[in-house]
């Protein structure tokens, strides 16, 4: 999709080029990205399923491409991967999100007295966990920016936990030791061994989409969230499910007793400045 159609190349230099050079001039595209700071975020909240109360948000990463348009995550990220340029994107994701967290929680919180701060959720790459580094790096940011990192959740995916198990578990223990919570992402869609999902230490489990989507229609879809909530209970883990899109869905989650919710019926991602406005509309 980063490849420019003929037709979509407007006159002159980096269109042609992206035309003339397919997939290779689009990595250089994405580098120059991230170069010139064009990534953007958009946050997505997370409330409590039974209260409605607001849990948290997952920062999600945008690249509002000069000629293509917005693009998503599964657009550049995998090219990010494949061409070394994740440890950048994931910088400067880190860095962005940590800047509005502070600029919009961290002085002077909008909150009822008791009310926990929110979570700020982050997406992780396997590779990161291959960064010696990382570890240092992120908790010089989370000081920079004054955001403790017992705020943080940091996601991965169930299948980049796994990759390497033992090389994870180092990593992952480190950030845990740090403070750091961690969410097992797109829980459902991999097979991992409950051993090795015992032995890693995250916080949450985070119910694929796919499952919660299709909860409403599919007594099948039903059972594996179930079985997934009641599973991550078992080990002592926050269960939360994503891509909830309607009052039914959420209200099945909530009888299950899943502890929060994400998805379109809650809220769509939306621009760090729109966050103030969406918090104001929703408590009278
Ligand atoms: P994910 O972490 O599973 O994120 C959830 C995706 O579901 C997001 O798509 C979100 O916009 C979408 N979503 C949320 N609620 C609903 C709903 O009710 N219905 C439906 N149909 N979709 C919903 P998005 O933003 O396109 O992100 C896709 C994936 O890209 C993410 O999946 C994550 O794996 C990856 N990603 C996003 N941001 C980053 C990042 O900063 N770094 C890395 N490494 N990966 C990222
Ligand atoms: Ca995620
Ligand atoms: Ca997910
Ligand atoms: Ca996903």
């Amino acid at each position: 999709l980063l490849q420019a159609a003929p037709s979509a190349a407007g006159p002159g230099g980096s269109a042609a080029r992206l035309a003339a050079d397919g997939g290779r001039a689009s990595v250089e595209d994405l580098r120059a990205a991230i170069e010139r700071r064009e990534l953007r975020l958009v946050f997505q909240p997370q409330v409590d399923c039974a209260s409605g109360a607001l849990a948290g948000f997952e920062a999600l990463v945008r690249w509002q491409h000069p000629r293509h348009g917005l693009l998503l995550p599964e657009q550049f990220v995998p090219l990010a991967e494949a061409h070394g340029l994740i440890d950048a994107l994931t910088e400067q994701v880190t860095e962005q999100a940590l800047a509005w967290f502070a600029a919009t929680f961290g002085a002077a919180p909008a909150r009822a007295a008791g009310e926990e701060a929110p979570s700020l959720a982050m997406n992780l790459s396997a590779r990161t966990l291959e960064d010696e580094s990382f570890v240092e790096r992120i908790l010089a940011r989370c000081e920079a920016h004054g955001v403790a990192p017992a705020r943080l959740i940091l996601e991965l995916t169930e299948t980049s936990a796994m990759e390497d198990p033992v090389k994870s578990l180092d990593v992952l223990t480190r950030l845990r030791m740090k403070g750091f919570q961690l969410s097992i992402d797109d829980f459902g869609t991999g097979f991992s061994s409950m051993l090795q999902l015992v032995r890693l230490p995250f916080s949450e489990i985070k119910v694929d989409k796919s499952f919660v989507m299709t909860a409403g229609r599919s007594e099948e879809s039903r059972t594996v969230v179930k079985s997934i909530v009641e599973l991550g209970h078992s080990l002592g883990l926050r269960s939360i499910a994503e891509g909830v899109e309607d009052a039914a869905t959420l209200g099945y989650l909530r009888g299950i007793g899943c502890d929060l919710a994400q998805g379109y019926h809650i809220a769509r991602p939306m621009p760090g400045e729109a966050v103030a406005d969406w918090l104001a509309r929703r408590s009278p």
